[in-house]
């Protein structure tokens, strides 16, 4: 490792960025760049480089999609229990190694560290879910029309992509993959160039425990080549995408054009509509624990706060008196309770909305600017809370940091039309003691989900996606993902 952190690493930590620069994953090895394009891995926390990985040519991930190809007809066939158990030895294996991996994440995402050992264990919960899930599927349904016999069977699709974006780098590859794997296709996973660390660890791990070669690779590098030549690849089956809106269109069309079925998880702009029979305290302790959570770096993160006037100079007080004390500090840091924003750049887009935003017109309530940390040259800003009309650039825009904004509502009609009033469509919440209420401005809300007296609420087994600009093609987490994976043939006899 390239650097003197001080930091409490775990010794298998030091020995894994000691293969730096980390070669891609494919076919059960190590899959290194030809050309030797490098790109730096650094720690959000303390600005240094910790590793490098590879950046792959067009023509390498090409050569990777062919050998999750080759590895598809063996692993389709391999009995349902057989399959399930290597998976479940996965599972497994991850579970045992929570601590490093949670750690490797931690460095590389800016992520606190429980915060992403919290990741991990959702990994594996998602992973045991859907290969439960995949044992009870019925792979052939007879279909009972007249004058025929007929029925359906699924199948498995080959291999499948994915492209994966910083924030919730291993949680993510857990929601995408595991229904894939479970359904028998073998899978090419891009993570973010600037989160790849833990991708590689999960590929080496998976040798390790008899995950047979070609069945999960990893290939790295920046989007513009490497993901972009997975998205334009003619031989996968299927794509996943998970990032923002704009590179979400450019796979889309690339996809299109090859005709693969796409799925595209994107940005969000949630609401939080909170009436005035609440517990204010209360639910200011959460909006603002939302928004700081993970820096603020989650799309379906609630960013427009729209309070019942009654309640508001009451709820903006407790915000202040909460926002003005979270701990901000090094992710590895046990004392930490937010940690920094993935990159400068992605500093420079929270700070430039805050100065957007104030310039037409919203007004700085809380924080604003950069946030210092003793001791380390990260990419640290303040919780911010901006206040005013709707129609101001940093009410309508993604930010992706932890800044929200606030305004007053009259009536649950304003609040409602308030709410809707997006290109989004991802997550809103509703807090509300009328259970009546609750449930109707829950099914009013335009968005693939609704969340009630609480936000972010992520349960295996209900479906999670977005609509509009926040994505399409059928979200995850539920039997409709696993279904995703799974192509189906008719099969029709004429009787006589
Ligand atoms: P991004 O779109 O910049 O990058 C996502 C991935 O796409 C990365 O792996 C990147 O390398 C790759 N990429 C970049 N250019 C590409 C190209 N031309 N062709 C193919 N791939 C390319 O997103 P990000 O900044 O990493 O992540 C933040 C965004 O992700 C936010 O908008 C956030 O809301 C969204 N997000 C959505 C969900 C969801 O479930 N809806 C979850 C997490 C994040």
């Amino acid at each position: 490792m390239s650097v003197t952190l001080q930091l409490n690493l775990l010794p298998e930590i030091e020995a894994f960025l000691d293969q730096s620069p980390l070669p891609s994953f494919v076919g059960g090895k190590n899959f290194p760049n030809a050309d030797g394009n490098l790109v730096a891995t650094i720690d959000p926390g303390s600005g240094q480089q910790i590793a490098e990985i590879h950046d792959l040519s067009e023509a390498e991930i090409d050569r990777a999609v062919e050998i999750a190809d080759a590895a598809f007809p063996a692993w389709a066939a391999l009995p349902q229990q057989e399959r399930s158990s290597i998976l479940l030895k996965l599972a497994d294996a991850v579970e045992q190694r929570k601590s490093i991996i949670a750690q490797i994440e931690s460095l590389d995402a800016g992520k606190i560290e429980a915060q992403a050992a919290g990741d991990v264990q959702n990994f594996v919960d998602t992973l045991r879910y859907f290969v439960e899930l995949s044992g009870k599927v019925e792979k052939r349904t007879k279909l009972d029309v007249e004058g025929h016999e007929a029925w359906t069977v699924k199948q498995p699709w080959g291999a499948c992509a994915f492209i994966f974006p910083w924030n919730f780098p291993f949680l993510l590859i857990g929601w995408g993959i595991s229904p894939a794997l479970a359904a028998g296709n073998t899978v090419v996973i891009k993570p973010a160039e600037d989160t790849s660390l833990s991708a590689i660890y999960l590929a080496q791990l998976a040798k390790e425990v008899g995950v047979p070669d070609g069945v999960i690779n990893v290939v790295t590098g920046r989007g513009a080549t490497a993901g972009s030549a997975l998205s334009n690849n003619k031989q996968i089956k299927r794509m996943s995408f998970t990032g923002s809106p704009e590179v979400g269109r450019l796979v889309g069309e690339a996809c299109g054009r090859n005709l693969v079925p796409v799925k595209l998880e994107l940005g969000g702009k949630g609401a939080a509509l909170v009436f005035d029979d609440v517990d204010v305290k209360a639910t200011a302790k959460a909006l603002v624990g939302a928004i700081t959570f993970h820096t603020g770096q989650v799309c379906c993160d609630a960013t427009r706060w729209l309070v019942h006037q009654d309640i508001y100079d009451e709820f903006v007080a407790h915000c202040r008196d909460l926002m003005q004390n979270v701990k901000i500090g090094h992710p590895l840091d046990p004392e930490s309770q937010m940690g920094p924003v993935v990159n400068p750049k992605q500093c420079q887009r929270v700070l430039g909305y805050q100065a957007k935003g104030k310039a037409e017109g919203a007004e700085c309530l809380v924080g604003g600017g950069p946030a210092k940390v003793d001791g380390y040259e990260g990419n640290y800003v303040n919780p911010t809370l901006l206040a005013g009309s709707l129609d101001n650039v940093a009410a309508r825009e993604e930010i992706f940091g932890p800044v929200a904004y606030v305004t007053a509502f009259e009536t649950e009609e304003d609040a409602i039309a308030m709410a809707n009033d997006t290109d989004y469509g991802l997550a809103n919440s509703v807090w509300t003691n009328d259970k009546d209420r609750a449930d109707r401005v829950a099914e009013s809300m335009v968005a693939g989900n609704s969340w009630i007296n609480a936000h972010n609420v992520f349960v295996h087994g209900v479906p999670y996606g977005g609509i509009n600009k926040s994505g399409m093609g059928g979200g995850v987490l539920s039997v409709e993902t696993l279904m995703d994976y799974y192509r189906s043939t008719s099969v029709v006899r004429p009787l006589a």
